[in-house]
């Protein structure tokens, strides 16, 4: 197996070069220790941050972003994103506070104040 991606880690963007099987992965392209961290896990167990907005139900047009407070399985990230949709919450809201407890070993938290 050989695949190419290109390290999100930082705004170098190193192009990498995954190959082997299993446990037998060797990264090359990678300028830090970080790029093959992120190529190894990106073949074996994916994960992303989720970011988005919940809706806040009593004031009128607003919306609280929130995030994931860890890393989420990427396969996961369309059912995660219904569970945000379908939530609302009640101001007052503070960056922190927990929205969705359980996603995934993890929580949806705000990342803004409402008053
Ligand atoms: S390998 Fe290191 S230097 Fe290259 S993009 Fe990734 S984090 Fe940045």
């Amino acid at each position: 197996m050989e695949r190419k991606l290109t390290c999100i880690i930082c705004p170098r963007g190193c192009r990498l070069t995954v190959s082997g099987e299993g446990d037998s992965l060797t990264v090359t392209g990678h300028a830090c220790p970080r790029g093959q961290v992120y190529a190894i896990n990106e073949c074996t167990n994916p994960v992303r941050t989720i970011t988005s907005i919940v809706r806040v139900e009593n004031r009128e047009d607003t919306m609280v972003s929130v995030k994931t407070a860890a890393p989420v399985p990427k396969d996961r990230i369309f059912e995660i994103m219904g569970l945000i949709r379908s939530t609302t919450v009640t101001a007052p809201v503070k960056i922190g506070d927990v929205i969705i407890d359980n996603v995934y070993g993890t929580q949806v938290v705000a990342t803004k104040n409402i008053d």
